[in-house]
């Protein structure tokens, strides 16, 4: 993060809601400035250009729809018929090699979609698709979204939340074909409710972490959250800051449910079927 200093084009800005901005360049973090883009001297907006042809708008407006109707309708149907916990992955009556392909399958085109979407509806205007990173340690994908960061509101909700919006619409899918039975679309909602847990943990570097940063309007936020907490803030925290130390501190606690809910009911559930 940086202020007033001269930048290198190309560049692109937007004004943030506390009146400073956000700049950003290709593979790079988004930096923080204090003054007016007007005063650097850079060419501004060359690269990653936020001007959306209506197509790529309407897909924006329709996937941050999907986002609240998926939400809506899975949270209705978990509390219908409670959630596929690690147990969910051993269908009972079925061998443990294919519960494990379904496991494994069902978790690696999930993957692929999720990052799908982050890729289409990431893409800038007479951009090619954004990358996405496989991080072989812990494969997990990373789609690059720092452009998206001088997009309006919409397509930048839509670019963050795309992933989290297929995940969504996947898990109401597999929770109606279930209906609460043991079976295969129980193990496809177990997987993808996992995934969505796992990626709402904002101490960690997920999708739930951009989100908030999003939401708060505010690159730097889990940064200077974490300065607070250290008592290094250069300044006043600000509501935001609260805000995003309080979901942090949920996603911890989130954390621990996870090991229980998928971890220990699968070991206990594989106990079971093994006795
Ligand atoms: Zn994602």
């Amino acid at each position: 993060m940086t202020s007033g200093r001269s930048l290198d084009p190309p560049w692109a800005t937007r004004r943030l809601r506390s009146g400073m901005f956000v700049g950003v360049r290709d593979g790079t973090a988004p930096v923080i400035l204090q003054v007016p883009p007007g005063e650097l001297t850079a060419s501004l907006g060359q690269t990653c250009v936020p001007s959306r042809p209506w197509a790529a708008g309407l897909a924006s407006a329709a996937s941050v729809g999907v986002l609240l109707v998926a939400t809506a309708t899975s949270a209705w149907l978990l509390a219908a018929h409670g959630y596929p916990d690690g147990a969910a992955l051993l269908a009972p009556g079925q061998p443990l090699a294919l519960s494990l392909v379904l496991v494994i399958v069902a978790a690696v085109v999930g993957s692929v979609l999720h990052e799908l979407a982050h890729m289409v509806l990431g893409r800038a205007r007479g951009q090619s698709l954004p990358r996405a990173k496989v991080n072989g340690r812990t494969a997990v994908a990373r789609t690059n979204l720092t452009h998206t960061w001088v997009w309006p509101f919409i397509p930048r909700t839509a670019a963050f939340g795309g992933g989290l919006a297929v995940d969504l619409a996947v898990l109401s899918g597999a929770l109606l074909a279930a209906g609460g039975r043991p079976g295969a679309a129980w193990l496809v909602a177990s997987v993808t409710l996992l995934r969505i847990a796992w990626q709402l943990r904002p101490h960690r570097r997920t999708d739930g972490r951009f989100l908030l940063a999003h939401l708060c309007d505010d690159p730097a936020v889990v940064t200077t959250a974490m300065g607070v907490l250290r008592g290094r803030a250069l300044g006043r925290p600000g509501i935001r800051h609260l805000l995003a130390l309080a979901a942090m501190g949920a996603g911890l606690l989130l954390e621990g449910f996870i090991t229980y809910w998928w971890g220990w009911r699968l070991v206990a559930q594989l106990l079971h079927v093994a006795g």
